[in-house]
């Protein structure tokens, strides 16, 4: 390893998390001390920070296409997804007076959904987890085909987390609100927020969840919209914040900041995407000469930030440390998921077998990848891959 890879530092891994952008900051800083109240105050001091939430809510939701009162803010997109499932569900058997109903779901959903669905399970409600092809998508066929006669909720994710995979979301809440217009659909868009143009009216989901970090906003903050007329059932119980529907002090800094990010990751959509789907589509053509490659995701409906491999007769874990100390951060799966051994539940979901999902590599990029970058990532992955090919046994077949 030459001074000048040891020097050389890329992050990689955007749709992990993302930093914090520098004017997103500077409008967050005086919120700290200056702007101290709690929103809740009745004082000068309270209605100011009141007034920073309510700004902030209207700008989220003129950005994506709905009213502000139907925007609510919440802790992280984990808590957003949890309170969308559970909610509903909860909502639907207190209105039916039942103590079962019927949720469907993808098996390619990201844990935060997928552990809320089976805790559900425990409980007695029938979850369908639906299959997906070869790319990761959803058939909406499929989806139609699940519903029963006590289907309370349909929740699929706009844009799968490990291997960008952007699903058809408009289409399926079309069909499923052409077979019953009340069973409720909401939509797991931590990825797509801030990343793809989105509008929850055009869409006609009833729900839909994002999280500030993933675009540039600090960690430690989400939202979930909701459709006027929708119930969901409270999850976090405690004062009156979020009209009695999320106790709990708001994050008014976070909040303010979340705003500011998703503005300027509106703003800069277009011109951003197409100069990332350049370097992603560079990245993903010179990877793919790597022999026994594969992309996994669609080659086309993606976010344009992801490129996603596998490699066989390659541990994932061993390249990622690998490219660690190249300096280059990226991802094997999920985050969440990368610290056990399990290869991931998407990759299985898609079809593939144990031993190549177990070889997988997620490249997420941001604004601030250049060419440059994607020269260094293609040269070092292609090193690494030709080493460990040299001294593993699986290599040798
Ligand atoms: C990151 C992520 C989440 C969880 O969001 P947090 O704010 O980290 O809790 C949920 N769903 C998807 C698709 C994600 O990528």
């Amino acid at each position: 390893m030459s001074h000048e890879q040891k020097n050389r530092f890329v992050y990689a891994d955007n749709a992990a998390t993302t930093s914090v952008h520098p004017v997103v900051l500077a409008k967050m800083m005086p919120l700290f001390g200056e702007v101290l109240g709690n929103p809740s105050s009745l004082h000068a001091k309270g209605r100011e920070a009141k007034k920073y939430i309510d700004d902030a809510r209207s700008k989220i939701a003129g950005i994506l296409g709905c009213e502000a009162k139907e925007i609510y803010f919440t802790g992280c997109g984990s808590e957003s997804d949890n309170w969308a499932i559970k909610g509903a569900v909860k909502a639907y058997l207190d209105r039916h007076d039942k103590d079962t109903c019927h949720v469907i779901t993808t098996k390619i959903e990201h844990h935060a959904v997928l552990h809320t669905c089976k805790a559900l399970e425990k409980q007695g409600i029938k979850v369908t987890y639906l299959p997906v092809d070869e790319n990761a998508m959803v058939n909406p066929d499929d989806v139609v085909k699940a519903i029963q006669e006590d289907t309370a909720l349909v929740a699929i994710m706009y844009a799968n987390n490990e291997v960008g995979t952007v699903e058809p979301i408009k289409e399926i809440t079309k069909r499923v609100k052409e077979v019953n217009e009340k069973i409720l659909v909401f939509t797991d868009a931590v990825q797509a927020v801030g990343h793809l143009p989105i509008n929850v009216k055009d869409l006609g989901v009833d729900m839909l969840a994002f999280s500030g970090h993933k675009f540039r906003a600090p960690k430690g903050v989400g939202g979930l919209y909701v459709k006027s007329g929708v119930v969901v059932k409270t999850l976090i119980e405690g004062g009156g914040q979020e009209k009695g529907k999320r106790g709990g002090t708001e994050n008014m800094p976070g909040i303010v900041g979340m705003a500011e990010a998703l503005a300027i990751a509106n703003e800069e959509m277009q011109d951003d995407n197409a100069r990332l789907a350049m370097l992603r589509d560079d990245l993903i053509r010179r990877l793919l000469e790597i022999p026994h490659s594969r992309l996994t995701g669609h080659p086309t409906k993606r976010l344009p930030g992801t490129a996603s491999f596998t490699f066989e007769y390659i541990e994932g874990e061993s390249l990622l440390l690998m490219l660690d100390m190249m300096g280059i951060c990226a991802s094997t799966g999920s985050a969440c998921s990368s610290k056990s051994l399990e290869p991931s539940h998407v990759l299985l979901a898609m079809g593939l077998p144990h031993e190549i999902a177990h070889g997988s590599l997620r490249l997420t990029l941001s604004h601030e990848t250049t060419q440059a970058d994607v020269d260094y990532i293609v040269e070092s992955v292609k090193k690494v891959i030709e080493r460990l090919r040299e001294i593993s046994p699986l290599g040798r077949q």
